[in-house]
């Protein structure tokens, strides 16, 4: 097991650990209080062929390759051993097996939501899923397919906060989030009158919130909700989103095709219940109640 910087980290793998191990790891259920554990299994498609120009590179190269997130509990989560879980993850995985990928060659990376466009748009990744609001901003460098969930922004403060009420009670209030984020772009308006910190992983801010550098973090509710759960009794979400976020899966914005069959493996896997499933052993701990995605996805 890597080694954690501070005690209190330690404390919180040790319980992750030990409960993972309690539920048997990786069995198909859900075993921790990061949504750990949990890896549905997806029928992996053969002979697939269609004329895309990421999926003929990720063919010869024998594995794809997909940019999530790896500090976002219940989400895209990767843990001391390097295993990647989460909501996320699983959206990540169906979408890899119905493009002919087994588990073997699917290579997950870490990419941040300051470097998302980029990655996508220098094929460093073949797609990505990590919690990202698709907006016209962003289609202009990158494609989408979905939304497969909706979140909005939220607040998470101290358990102990009184004055956060709401984004209306912010006025001179230290707030964290990250570089990238649609959450920053929209505290950053001077209606709120925040201070803002800005830093590269939603973790960090969380460490500035626990540390009381910070008075509150700011990003989708589906994330607070993640680190609520995780730092349980420390931490809690205000509850009052202020944004929609419709999260979409990322690709190259001139791979038309692929786009179509990220669309059509993401309605095929709400329809056939995995994406219920899925989402029940993960994200579904955290709080955040299931709600159906609208079907049919859009196309354009
Ligand atoms: N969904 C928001 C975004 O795409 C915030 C979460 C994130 O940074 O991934 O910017």
């Amino acid at each position: 097991m890597r080694m954690r910087k501070t005690a209190a980290a330690a404390t919180v793998v040790l319980a992750l650990t030990a409960t993972a191990t309690a539920c048997g790891g990786k069995s198909g259920t859900a075993g921790d209080n990061a949504g750990e554990g949990y890896e549905g299994s997806y029928k992996v498609a053969k002979n697939v062929s269609f004329d895309s120009p990421t999926l003929k590179r990720a063919q010869k190269a024998g594995k794809i390759v997909v940019g999530v997130k790896a500090d976002q509990p219940f989400l895209g989560y990767q843990d001391t051993s390097g295993n990647y879980s989460g909501f996320d993850i699983e959206i990540a995985r169906m979408i890899a097996a119905d493009l002919g990928f087994s588990e073997k060659q699917i290579k997950f990376d870490t990419v941040d939501s300051n470097v998302r466009e980029t990655a996508i748009s220098h094929h460093q990744v073949d797609y990505y899923v990590g919690t990202y609001t698709m907006n016209d901003e962003r289609k202009k460098q990158v494609g989408f397919a979905g939304p497969y969930y909706t979140a909005g922004a939220d607040l998470l403060v101290r358990k102990d906060e009184k004055d956060i009420t709401g984004p209306g009670s912010l006025k001179g209030k230290k707030v964290c989030s990250i570089t990238g984020s649609t959450p920053l772009a929209e505290i950053k308006k001077p209606q709120y009158g925040a201070e803002t910190t800005e830093l590269s992983k939603y973790s960090d801010c969380v460490k500035q919130l626990r540390d009381g550098t910070v008075d509150a973090v700011t990003t989708d509710d589906a994330i607070l909700k993640g680190y609520a759960a995780k730092y349980q009794g420390q931490l809690k979400v205000v509850g009052k989103p202020f944004t929609k976020e419709p999260y979409g899966v990322g690709m190259d914005k001139d791979d038309k095709v692929l786009r179509g069959k990220i669309t059509d493996a993401l309605e095929k896997h709400i329809a056939n219940g995995d994406y219920k499933a899925a989402y029940q052993a993960t994200l579904g701990k955290s709080g955040s109640p299931y709600k159906a995605p609208k079907t049919p996805l859009p196309r354009y």
